[in-house]
């Protein structure tokens, strides 16, 4: 079959413009064989890989990716390592839901924190935490008291800061109250990714800027590219959005497309006027309305702004100049005094979500499994669903993969147009009662 749509990278990433240049690995070429081929080099793809690595020592493992490690959703996000669910819910199966999760996550952030320190990968790693913000008494009383409740619930440690102190936390007066918690990881996702592509184990080979152009699942799996192949009896697919293209999963992903911009980096001076001196994270209760930001070590401002319904998966060339002005009012309207500082990058990305929240994850056929559809928590939830993936396909025993069962399977959408329809309509909703988080 051909694959009707590729990725596409604009080449706008904020996080990779601030690295030193990196060489990418060898286009494939020629026609190639291998025990297994992964396609993806995202955070799903590069755990699989190791993983089979680490599962399989004697077979050769093939990653195939259409662009550079790092420039892809998993290079370009807000470089949050989530652990616990942004919503819990306070009934017993809600609960234990939330302890699966923890579960899941935690793995995924300990699986990498140990590869960067192995490999001395130099991302800005840091166990920051993140603060859950709400910027209205209404956003405190119907989204941050419950959830400080659930936390106790869960027996999770957490700090309620709220008026002057969470201003001088944040440097900004913009917020009403914050549950801060302490698992977050924050991190500069471009220099993580790539650090994970060029630490793979000897038994791995990473083919980059190799788009898959055609894909034959008879008697293995062989997938093309303009200059060679590779045939595998296996495949671990981590395409996230995109796998759908290969005929998997159809009606099951919502696209999205999110939209960050990153300030240049403060001067003495502009520290002094801002006042804080360590790094944090910060997300908002209502995602739709609300900011996600960062202070980052090296004195940046991140703006997550935007979320917008984008099934087509690509975004026109003059959308970027009237987020980035979006942004910049935003940020000047949170850090009064600080004007001056411009927005250095603007970029855009693409997440997929399920209807449900669930991934897809496990077997599509008897030789091809699934690790997609990370619900905009790639960084924990590719990682995890990576490494069970690849446990479940070389059978590794893994109490964590019933775990990862229990969050389900991907409900079926409606087709489009009504499905078009519903979105929008949602998102005018959400936009609209949510407005107060603004
Ligand atoms: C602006 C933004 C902010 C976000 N913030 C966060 C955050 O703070 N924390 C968090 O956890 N998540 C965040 N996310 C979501 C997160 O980035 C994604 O969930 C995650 O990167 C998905 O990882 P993945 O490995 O599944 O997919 P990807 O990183 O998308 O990797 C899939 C790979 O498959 C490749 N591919 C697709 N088709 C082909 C083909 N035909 N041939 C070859 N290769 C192909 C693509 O090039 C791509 O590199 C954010 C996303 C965006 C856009």
């Amino acid at each position: 079959m051909k694959i009707g749509r590729l990725p596409k990278d604009d080449k706008t990433n904020g996080w990779s413009a601030a690295l030193p240049d990196r060489n990418p690995h060898d286009v494939l070429t020629g026609d190639v064989t291998a025990d297994w081929v992964v396609l993806g080099a995202g955070y799903a793809g590069l755990a699989a890989a190791r993983r089979l690595a680490e599962n399989c020592p004697d077979h050769k493992i093939v990653v195939v990716e259409a662009g550079q490690a790092g420039e892809n959703a998993s290079g370009r996000n807000s470089g949050f390592g989530i652990d616990l669910p942004h919503n819990v819910g306070s009934s017993l199966d809600e609960l234990e839901g939330s302890h699966r999760f923890m579960r899941l996550a935690r793995m995924a952030i300990d699986h990498l924190e140990g590869v960067v320190e192995t490999n001395g990968i130099s991302c800005d790693w840091s166990r920051a935490g993140k603060f859950h913000t709400a910027v209205s008494p209404r956003g405190t009383r119907d989204v941050l008291e419950p959830f400080r409740n659930e936390l106790e619930a869960l027996g999770e440690p957490y700090e309620w800061i709220e008026g002057e102190a969470l201003r001088k936390r944040l440097g900004s007066p913009h917020f009403t109250a914050a549950v801060y918690t302490p698992g977050c990881v924050l991190m500069n996702p471009a220099a993580l990714t790539q650090g994970l592509a060029d630490s793979l184990p000897e038994n791995v080979t990473l083919c980059e800027n190799s788009p898959v152009t055609e894909a034959e699942f008879r008697n293995g799996v062989i997938l093309k590219t303009a200059n060679g192949s590779v045939r595998a009896p296996k495949l671990i697919m981590a395409a996230n959005g995109f796998s759908e293209q290969f005929g998997f999963l159809p009606r099951r992903f919502l696209h999205l497309i999110a939209h960050a911009s990153l300030t240049r980096p403060l001067t003495e001076a502009e520290r002094k006027i801002y006042g804080v001196e360590g790094e944090w994270g910060l997300t908002p209760v209502n995602a739709f309305a609300g900011i996600t930001m960062r202070y980052t070590q090296d004195h940046r401002i991140l703006i997550r702004q935007g979320l917008d319904y984008r099934p087509g998966q690509r975004i026109a060339p003059n959308e970027q100049a009237a987020i980035q002005r979006r942004h910049k009012q935003l940020f000047d309207d949170r850090f009064p005094g600080l004007e001056a500082v411009e927005m250095e990058h603007t970029w855009s990305g693409f997440v997929c979500l399920s209807r449900n929240g669930a991934p897809a994850f496990g077997p599509l056929t008897p030789n091809i499994w699934s690790a997609v559809c990370q619900n905009a928590v790639g960084v924990t939830k590719g990682t995890f669903g990576g490494i069970l993936a690849a446990d479940l396909a070389t059978g590794r025993d893994n109490p964590l993969i019933a775990d990862m069962q229990s969050l389900g399977e991907p409900d079926l959408l409606p087709p489009r147009p009504f499905l078009d329809l519903g979105v929008h309509a949602r998102f005018r909703w959400e936009l609209w009662s949510n407005r107060h988080e603004a």
